[in-house]
């Protein structure tokens, strides 16, 4: 699912994190970055609804990460905003998620680059004050 995505509501990029959690296989790790309020959280929301998880996702700003298992696969969705050092992610035992059976997102990846591994989707939001206020420009790699 490489490519450029253009979005113009907040209903657009829910639908597609929730496309992006319907194909999602157990391992699957998607590394997401982008400035603040650019919709990070709400593509996780669809992504979660994609997995078939009917609680509630919310920002895991304060907790690093939280955990759901009420979908097709465990969801390890991560907010890595106030991280200063990758080192803190051993302490919560990173690896140990990220390699494990669900399907794991990393809201602020680029924090934490040094310990992304390769094999993860990279995915980039971006505005663009042109295009409207509701524009996001959503590329995959
Ligand atoms: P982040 O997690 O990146 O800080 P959020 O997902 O919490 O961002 O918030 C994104 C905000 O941007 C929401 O208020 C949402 O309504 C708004 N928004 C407007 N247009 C879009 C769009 N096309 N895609 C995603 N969010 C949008
Ligand atoms: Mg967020």
């Amino acid at each position: 699912m490489t490519g450029i995505y253009e979005t113009n509501s907040p209903e657009e990029t829910l639908a597609l994190g929730e496309e992006f959690g319907r194909k999602a296989e157990k391992g699957l790790i998607i590394a997401l970055t982008g400035d603040l309020g650019v919709g990070k959280t709400l593509f996780s929301k669809g992504f979660a609804k994609g997995l078939g998880i009917t609680e509630p996702v919310s920002s895991p700003t304060f907790t690093i990460v939280k955990v759901y298992v009420g979908g097709r696969l465990p969801f390890y969705h991560f907010d890595v905003y106030r991280i200063s050092d990758p080192d803190e992610m051993d302490e919560i035992g990173f690896d140990e998620f990220i390699f494990g059976d669900g399907a794991s997102l990393i809201e602020w990846a680029d924090l934490i680059e040094e310990i992304i591994p390769e094999e993860a989707v990279r995915i980039t939001i971006e505005k663009n004050p042109e295009k409207g206020f509701d524009y996001r420009k959503i590329t995959v790699s």
